[in-house]
């Protein structure tokens, strides 16, 4: 089969599209923005696969084809786009606005375990290496990204899907496990049926009418070309329920590429009918390689991030300290790796020394620099913050012991006076917050 290339699609948009097309034997787009930041991110094609017959090649979707062929299918899609095939987690989609937290223990669920939940048509994460997937063949598949608490989203949404505001459902989820904050969100809005292309009748048409705002419905349903039908588009619609769950406009992106317009490449329903195979999105964080210290070099800069995290008690304010298996007491840090802000660094060394997910309380950044070793600096950045999830658990291989402690106890607990010296500034600064009306 002759390889299909960037000339032959057709993009619905003139403006620059962030969608990337990576061709060869399995081909797929992904999203440029996650991709600058390091995110697994797919929507595979119909080609590429064993599948045969009406199936084409690249079928993904888990109900009609024997497990043999689908499982290879997934080995080779898990290949190219370097993830491991056995931490890939699926949802169970049928068309309703649930949506899961998927933690380690998911992994494989879907291809290579049985899925112990049903009716789950998106789902969120932050465990890194854990890839999300979902299936599509004209629906609109929803990618979500917080780069401050590390976290994803990903969620499937038809038109019952949108009507039922399934990408705000997916952001609330996101708030409440993560602390996500949707101005900080990232959005994708990935391939999937386009208004020239997606004629609905009267019945589809009423279910949005009673559901978007009447001002909303004149940018969404459009009269039809045939009477009595409407042609609906459903990615403004999923961009304007990602604005109203408070997501900036700069930062969702909007698919040029439609499945219907593409079926040369894409499975489509309304072209094939149910003869046809599946399509899956696949999302997720990347796995969290532990590098190896790199050799000492005198003229290296070091930087690490952290916080100061406290809570709010019957008996007054508590501090979270944690003990460095070199025995001294200071707060949660650790180095930036990659491309990470400050915030994002903070965040993820956080939740990998205590398992507590943390908001950060604006206004406050405290830095330190001192020499390490002899020709070594080493900056320290803190941040000011509050537990917002998990269960206070420290992680057995960077440290001895970590608790919370009263302002006074937590004072004499530090080990170094830099660290007490940030103390100082942010217990300050909380007690001039708290003087403000
Ligand atoms: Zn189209």
């Amino acid at each position: 089969m002759r390889e299909f290339t960037e000339k032959d699609l057709v993009r619905k948009n003139d403006a620059r599209s962030h969608l990337v097309y990576h061709g060869g034997a399995l081909p797929y787009f992904s999203f440029a923005p996650f991709d600058e930041r390091g995110l697994i991110n797919a929507f595979t094609t119909k080609k590429g696969g064993i599948s045969t017959g009406y199936f084409e090649e690249l079928d993904l979707g888990l109900s009609l084809e024997p497990m043999e062929i689908l499982r290879e299918n997934y080995l080779r899609a898990a290949k190219v786009l370097n993830v491991d095939p056995m931490k890939l987690v699926s949802s169970w989609q049928t068309h309703t606005t649930n949506v899961r937290r998927m933690t380690a223990e998911d992994a494989g669920k879907g291809p290579f375990r049985n899925r112990d939940y049903k009716d789950v048509d998106g789902m969120v994460t932050d465990v890194p290496g854990l890839t999300l997937v979902t299936y599509y063949a004209d629906c609109v598949p929803l990618y979500f990204y917080d780069p401050v608490h590390r976290a994803i989203g990903l969620s499937h949404s038809g038109w019952k899907g949108t009507v039922g505001r399934m990408g705000e459902k997916t952001v609330r989820k996101m708030q409440e496990c993560f602390c996500t904050d949707p101005k900080e969100l990232l959005a994708g809005i990935g391939p999937s049926i386009c208004r020239d292309c997606y004629e609905v009748s009267e019945d589809v048409a009423e279910a949005f009418r009673q559901n978007i705002p009447m001002e909303e419905c004149g940018s969404i349903l459009f009269p039809g070309k045939a009477p009595g039908k409407y042609q609906l588009d459903l990615w403004e619609a999923n961009r304007r329920v990602m604005l109203s769950a408070g997501i900036s406009a700069e930062n969702i992106f909007v698919t040029d590429i439609c499945t219907k317009c593409n079926a040369e490449l894409l499975y489509s329903h309304r072209v094939m009918g149910m003869k046809r195979g599946i399509q899956a999105a696949f999302f997720g964080l990347p796995e969290e390689k532990k590098t190896e210290e790199k050799p000492k070099d005198s003229r290296k800069k070091q930087k690490s991030c952290g916080a100061v995290v406290f809570r709010d008690t019957d008996s007054g304010r508590a501090f979270l300290l944690v003990r460095q298996r070199k025995g001294h007491w200071s707060f949660p840090k650790g180095h930036v790796e990659g491309n990470e802000t400050e915030a994002e660094t903070a965040g993820r060394e956080i939740r990998e020394e205590t398992a507590l997910s943390v908001q950060f309380f604006p206004g406050f950044r405290s830095e330190y620099t001192y020499e390490k070793m002899p020709g070594v600096w080493k900056t320290v950045v803190f941040f000011l913050a509050k537990p917002c999830g998990g269960t206070l658990r420290f992680q057995k291989e960077e440290l001895m012991d970590a608790g919370w402690f009263t302002e006074k106890e937590a004072g004499e607990q530090i080990t170094f006076e830099r660290d007490r010296k940030v103390f100082r500034e942010a217990v300050q600064f909380l007690n001039g917050k708290a003087l403000e009306p």
